[in-house]
């Protein structure tokens, strides 16, 4: 899964920062390379999903998701390094996978979200998996004004129709 090697790279990044003793450090680091992660990985997830959308819908050709705006990015990850200053870096790293997860998958999701609506097609959400929890399972089915928010290590997918 796409966003599994994004968050590979990120733990990678992650072992070579020394969050204790120079959090200044890490979150420059951090706000560096992090909208790269994001922004890379996201243009994957567009592509695959585009080529999946194309084969599923033969002859239409989705336009791929927008890149988020580095800025957009880095407004979350200072969020999450605020825990570093007070000594919780565990946080830090576990709601800067979240942020990247949940970036990296919406770009696949929101080509084909817009595609299909496109193409006229309408779209569902549907659940990735048995350990969605309540507010996925709220949001299955054709879409409705909040369906095209996911959260972090969400697996639902969606589909044309
Ligand atoms: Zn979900």
């Amino acid at each position: 899964m796409i966003s599994n090697r994004a968050l590979t790279e990120f733990r990678s990044l992650w072992q070579r920062l020394d969050p204790v003793n120079d959090p200044a450090d890490t979150q420059d680091r951090l706000l560096e390379l992090v909208p790269a992660i994001v922004n890379r990985w996201g243009e994957v997830a567009a592509s695959v999903s585009a080529d999946w959308y194309s084969d599923a819908r033969p002859g239409r050709s989705p336009v791929l998701a927008e890149s988020l705006a580095d800025e957009f990015v880095s407004k979350r990850v200072r969020f999450g390094a605020q825990r570093l200053w007070s000594g919780e870096p565990d946080r830090t790293f576990a709601f800067t996978r979240g942020l990247i997860d949940e970036y990296v998958l919406n770009a696949g999701r929101h080509t084909i979200a817009d595609a299909a609506e496109r193409d006229g097609f309408g779209w569902s959400r549907v659940l990735g998996g048995p350990n969605e929890g309540q507010f996925c399972l709220g949001l299955a089915g054709p879409a409705g004004p909040e369906s095209r928010i996911f959260r972090p290590h969400c697996s639902c997918v969606v589909v044309p129709g």
